[in-house]
């Protein structure tokens, strides 16, 4: 038996309060790691909150965790104490169904979501994880910036990875905030033509920095009619909804609309805009264990890193009213002190 500390609610809404968790023996398949840092994502919210019907308490949010490993199961492979390694929204999947033999296994009907099913996530004093799904990093790579990347990053790599989006493309980002802004860096160093979609004034010039070849501001049909068949790809990031048939028309021929961002409501998507110009619509859950580390590799030569700041993580209830608020620039990391 092995106590583990960690920030957990007891129920939707409810504070984060320090409690010991009982994490039992390690599994032969598992890697335990000491949690150094876990960014957070709007999902570790909407997980706290209860609002996808999936929470289970006391929940223990955190799913970018970054730190070093500190025992591993005798049926470990690849893998070893004192690695540099992190763990994105998935801990386990089944091993053995088709997505998972090919390869893709985010999109296994059994993967184990980080913070779902009781199982426990990176605001914790450690972690555990299958192996497959602990991801080394790669030594170039900050570790105190790095944790956001294995959520928010690989959501945004993984289309531009599967989608053979091309250097000669466009490709537009709508939304600029933790998935939206590395969204911009991982387009923008693919090679891309970029364009950033954004009501927030005070994020153009940064959008800039991050690398939108052009801004636009405002969602009204004289803003987005500014990039009228402009795209092969507009990823949307927000989780809200917003004028979808209007943003189809930013699409070249055989352009994409693709969702990233949980949009709670059903889209209503006219099929004459999918019909005329042979469009589609799609959506994408995180990456594989495969992306994800060929998306650490590229941020690594690109020296892409996310925008964050910093809170200690006895500071977590303050640090989630500050996302909830919508005041994070552009992820907010905890650094672990327990
Ligand atoms: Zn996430
Ligand atoms: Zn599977």
């Amino acid at each position: 038996m092995t106590q583990i500390q960690a920030w957990a609610a007891s129920g939707p809404t409810q504070k984060l309060e320090l409690i010991a968790v009982d994490s039992g023996e390690l599994g032969a398949e598992e890697v335990e790691i000491i949690v150094e840092y876990c960014g957070i994502c709007h999902s570790d919210l909407s997980m706290l909150n209860n609002e996808w019907g999936l929470s289970s308490y006391p929940l223990v949010a955190g799913h970018e965790a970054v730190g070093h490993i500190g025992a591993i199961g005798s049926a470990v492979k690849g893998l070893h104490i004192g690695q540099r390694v992190g763990v994105g929204w998935h801990s386990a999947s089944c091993m053995h169904c088709q997505p998972c033999i090919s390869g893709q296994h985010n999109l296994c009907s059994q993967v184990l979501p980080t913070i779902a099913g009781g199982h426990h996530g990176g605001f914790a004093e450690k972690m555990r994880a299958h192996w497959l799904w602990v991801i080394p990093l790669p030594e170039q790579l900050d570790i105190s910036s790095a944790g956001p990347l294995l959520c928010a990053g690989v959501t945004v790599f993984t289309p531009l990875l599967n989608l053979n989006i091309k250097p000669t493309d466009h490709v537009g980002v709508v939304g600029i905030g933790g998935l939206g802004h590395l969204a911009l860096k991982f387009a923008h160093a693919w090679g891309c033509e970029v364009t950033a979609f954004t009501t927030s004034a005070s994020k153009i010039e940064e959008a800039q920095g991050f690398g939108a070849h052009h801004v636009i501001s405002g969602y009204d049909s004289a803003s987005v009619m500014q990039a009228a068949n402009a795209l092969d790809l507009l990823l949307i990031t927000v989780n809200r909804p917003l004028d979808w048939a209007l943003l189809l028309k930013t699409l070249k021929a055989n352009g994409r609309m693709h969702v990233v961002g949980v949009v709670p409501e059903p889209m209503p998507i006219p099929a004459i805009e999918l019909i005329f110009g042979q469009k589609s619509v799609s959506g994408s859950p995180t990456g594989s264990p495969s992306a994800l580390a060929t998306m650490l590799e590229f941020a690594a030569r690109h020296r892409i890193a996310p925008q964050v700041e910093h809170f200690p993580m006895h500071r977590v209830n303050e640090a989630l009213a500050y996302l909830a608020a919508g005041k994070a620039r552009y992820r907010i990391v905890l650094d672990a002190d327990f």
